[in-house]
């Protein structure tokens, strides 16, 4: 059994463009939505406008002195391994205009996976044990995906299922058998966001594995189109309606889908554990792969929570609020919000430090502070602009096709009308507000941030491994230590 997977430009002498990415999901992949087994998924409504987000985002990064290219390497600086300061520097401002383009709204594009391969390959060392050297393998893998700029997304998390449960058929991916060409895989893993309109996916178990489940020791990227791999993907919200009346769910649906394995083959270059738990639990903190991974995490965050702060900043303007005491409380709220991820974000940056192979990982205590947050201040940042903007989001036209009919717009001019904001203007903003805190899409993105990482006490779990608790008690033990019951 052979895999075909999207070529990539491997001369490194041109990046990929939007169209070599458009053409490259046009691959025979099995993508199922609404019943239907999607044969041009660059062309169906539920993935196109993503897919031509997607890329605008490849062309621009082929703009003159465009920020998201490695100037050493002319590859996107998104899979640079840093090393040095200045490489550590380009990654972020790479990162930084990459979710300036999507407004932080897509969450597993190729800046995501692109880090944990810098991780990975940072210490290969990692990934060899007595029974197989893989290490070579991953770094073969990260120079192959970084030279064709590769949209890699993640599938690290099993499927729900009850445990209790003895007639469970409940499967997560797992080791059918190793051949010569590589390992076969059966089973699933719970969603794959944004798979239905990447290139690969890497596949593993994020949470630590028992020394007695080497069957599910697995760590492998996989091609969309592998024969036996199947996307079920959840219901579209680029459907929702026109760009318009649902500007964010239009073109920034990244996607989710289940993902299911019958017999795949993966080939033996994208193997990186194929039954060592040992591995598979080292593989994410034993590099710098969680931490480089995860500042795409916060500086995505950042982002968002930029435009969403901007969107609040509009709507108060435009209902001539702005100047009141309550609403600039209310502005002034979010803005910290925003500026406390920020600032997370800059001192995870700037306070990081090389580890033992030379590569240098944010440093912990910020992200993992910036992470533990992400729970919580998303889900209260869109319920703050709910507050702001009331009524508003719903006194709105049922789509832009009213605006084609006279007697609509007359009466529309009376509800909203004025010189300072034209009707349709109004409307315009007030439908945006609506996809961040209303749509389907607003709803998912509020679960997204909430899982984005993990559950809530994992995360914070990462958090509580990451603070220097030692010098904040050697402070109170050095207090404590200064009285005692003698002196009253
Ligand atoms: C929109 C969306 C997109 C996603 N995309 C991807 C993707 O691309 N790739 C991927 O691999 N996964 C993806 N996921 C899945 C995500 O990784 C999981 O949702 C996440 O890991 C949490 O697992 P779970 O959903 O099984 O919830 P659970 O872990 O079962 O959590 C459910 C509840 O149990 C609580 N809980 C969990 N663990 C503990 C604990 N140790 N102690 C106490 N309480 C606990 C939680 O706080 C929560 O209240 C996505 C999820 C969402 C919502």
């Amino acid at each position: 059994m052979t895999i075909t997977s999207p070529t990539p430009d491997l001369t490194g002498t041109r990046l990929r463009t939007g169209a070599d990415y458009l053409a490259a999901l046009s691959d025979g992949r099995d993508v199922r939505v609404d019943g239907e087994q999607v044969t041009d998924v660059a062309g169906h409504p539920a993935f196109r406008g993503v897919a031509e987000t997607m890329a605008a985002m490849y062309d621009a990064a082929g703009a003159p002195g465009s920020p998201l290219v490695d100037p050493e390497t002319g590859r996107l600086a998104l899979f640079t391994v840093p090393r040095t300061r200045a490489q550590h520097d380009l990654r972020k401002v790479a990162l930084e205009e990459w979710n300036r383009m999507s407004h932080g709204f897509i969450g597993r594009g190729p800046d995501h996976v692109s880090g944990l391969l810098a991780g990975f390959a940072g210490n290969p060392g990692v990934f060899d044990t007595d029974e197989h050297q893989l290490g070579a393998t991953v770094v073969a893998f990260h120079d192959y995906a970084a030279a064709g700029g590769l949209w890699i997304t993640n599938s690290i998390v099993p499927p729900q299922a009850n445990p209790n449960d003895p007639t469970s058929r409940v499967t997560p991916v797992h080791l059918v058998e190793k051949t010569s060409e590589g390992i076969v895989v059966s089973g699933a893993q719970m969603l794959g966001t944004g798979a239905a309109v990447a290139d690969e996916i890497f596949v593993t178990s994020v949470r630590p594995l028992a020394p007695t489940e080497p069957e599910k020791a697995l760590s492998f990227v996989v091609p969309v189109n592998a024969p036996g791999l199947r996307l079920i993907c959840r219901r579209p919200y680029a459907t929702s309606g026109s760009r318009f009346d649902y500007p964010l769910s239009n073109r920034l649906d990244e996607s989710d889908a289940m993902v299911a394995f019958d017999r795949v083959l993966v080939p033996w270059d994208r193997v990186f554990a194929a039954g060592s738990v040992e591995v598979v639990n080292r593989q994410f903190f034993g590099t710098a792969a969680h931490q480089i991974g995860n500042l795409q995490s916060i500086i995505r965050l950042t982002a968002k929570l930029r435009f969403l702060t901007g969107v609040a900043a509009k709507v108060a303007r435009a209902n001539g609020r702005d100047s009141d005491l309550a609403i600039k409380m209310q502005l002034a709220d979010l803005a910290t919000i925003q500026t406390v991820s920020e600032s997370l974000t800059e001192s995870a940056h700037a306070f990081a430090t090389a580890d033992d192979q030379g590569v240098i990982r944010p440093a912990g205590k910020y992200l993992y502070a910036a992470l533990g947050m992400q729970t919580e201040v998303y889900p209260r940042a869109v319920r703050m602009l709910g507050e702001l903007v009331g009524g508003g989001v719903i006194q709105v036209p049922s789509s832009v096709l009213d605006l084609d009919d006279p007697e609509s717009i007359a009466s529309m001019d009376l509800l909203m009308g004025s010189d300072h904001l034209p009707m349709v203007e109004r409307v315009k903003l007030f439908k945006l507000a609506w996809d961040l805190v209303g749509s389907e899409f607003a709803g998912r993105h509020v679960q997204y941030e909430r899982f984005y990482s993990g559950a809530a006490p994992v995360v914070k779990m990462y958090a509580h491994r990451h603070y220097p608790f030692a010098e904040a008690e050697a402070l109170v033990e050095e207090f404590l230590g200064s009285y005692d019951a003698t002196q009253r």
